[in-house]
């Protein structure tokens, strides 16, 4: 976040001990042998790259993995250790860049090989790197009937030191999903041919959050890693993985009334009157809005803890002001009151799942942005 602060009553605060208790929850649900590498991309998720990184490695995470190489030259100039992971590869030119910092990149495309190799030549010492397969997410990777011949390729570069093979699942999290399982078993197949050609690839992984909290009948036999992200911030990669681990959310997210106001019915709400008042209440104005993060597609639909109790959103959630319905709430709040948006206030709780679920989002767009838009605190 750059420019003036943010409107101080607005505090986004990461609890860096709930993401150590979620990675313990979530290792008591892997096959044993199995190692976890915590996706620390896109600043984790809105949680701050560099603390969330400390704190992943103090907790006992054996690696991490970020999107680009610049995220993960970020972590080495801070310090981190250990194997670093970039889930988008490189690009030919970046290849002497990642040698120098150590970094693991995961590529499919054999002019990003020939660079790492000529850049592990150079060093003396081969750089580590792993094959991106595509076995049902349309994305990045090498396609599956063509994996085997390009690892035969691999293993004759000596600059390279193949640790793994990559793939990502398109439905995990969904119990009842048949592509999971095909993705799952075509990524079997493969290790199993590479072992048969002596290639222990011992970092291969394929499963994230869903994966995990939805363990996979052909998961590749350990030794594997598996890449943790929103499980990691409490969040669940489908509302179906619920109750499967113990999870806490790490993002809170307060403000405070700015105002209070009585509400005669037929009181209309905000940008294009998309509420209107059916009875006589009282209003409560919130500093904070879709520049602070808020996803504008909550209106009329989220809710907010105000002492304690919900408080209904109406309306439009404009860009640095929102109005929650107070009727009802006895006490009657005053301004200045705390707003829980997101987080735990007392016993109740708002989590980014459900704010997502009001959002029409997902928990990672919700964390994202929120982490985007304010400064963070930690506790
Ligand atoms: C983001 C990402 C993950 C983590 O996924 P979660 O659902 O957040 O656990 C794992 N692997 C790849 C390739 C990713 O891009």
């Amino acid at each position: 976040m750059s420019g003036p602060a943010q409107n101080p009553d607005n505090r986004l605060t990461v609890n860096l001990g709930a993401i150590a208790h979620n990675l313990e929850a979530l290792r008591a649900l892997l096959p044993r042998g199995a190692r976890v590498a915590g996706v620390v991309k896109a600043d984790a998720y809105g949680h701050g790259l560099v603390p969330v990184a400390s704190t992943l490695k103090q907790a006992g995470a054996e690696a991490l993995a970020v999107a680009a190489l610049v995220e993960g030259e970020h972590l080495r100039k801070a310090g981190v250790e250990g194997p670093v992971y970039l889930l988008l590869g490189l690009r030919p030119d970046q290849a002497r860049r990642a040698a120098a910092r150590d970094l693991i990149p995961v590529c499919a495309d054999m002019d990003i090989f020939r660079a790492l190799d000529a850049a592990g030549r150079e060093r003396g010492r081969p750089v580590p790197c792993q094959l991106k397969v595509d076995t049902g997410m349309g994305r990045l990777g090498v396609a599956v009937d063509q994996a085997v011949e390009m690892l035969e390729q691999l293993i004759r570069l000596p600059g390279l030191e193949l640790t793994g093979l990559v793939s990502h699942l398109a439905t995990a999290g969904d119990p009842a999903s048949d592509h999971a399982r095909r993705q799952t078993a075509a990524f079997a197949g493969l290790l199993s041919q590479a072992r048969q050609r002596g290639l222990a690839l011992a970092d291969s992984s394929l499963a994230g959050s869903g994966g995990v909290l939805v363990p996979l009948r052909q998961m590749p036999s350990p030794p594997c890693l598996v890449r943790l992200g929103v499980a990691l911030y409490g969040g669940l990669p489908d509302p179906a993985s619920a109750g499967r681990a113990d999870l806490q959310g790490a993002m809170s997210f307060t403000s405070r009334l700015l105002a209070v106001r009585r509400a005669p019915a037929g009181t209309l709400v905000s940008y294009g009157c998309t509420w209107r008042a059916k009875r006589d209440t009282w209003l409560g104005v919130v500093p904070a809005g879709y520049s602070d993060g808020y996803p504008r597609s909550a209106s009329n639909r989220a809710r907010m803890l105000v002492n304690g109790r919900l408080a209904p959103l109406r309306g439009r959630v404009c860009m640095n002001l929102m109005v929650i319905d107070l009727g009802g709430l006895d006490p009657l709040p005053r301004p200045g009151d705390s707003v829980t948006l997101l987080g735990r206030q007392g016993e109740a709780e708002i989590s980014a799942n459900q704010l997502a679920a009001w959002a029409g989002t997902i928990p990672y767009e919700i964390t994202c942005s929120l982490g985007a838009a304010n400064q963070r605190r930690y506790i």
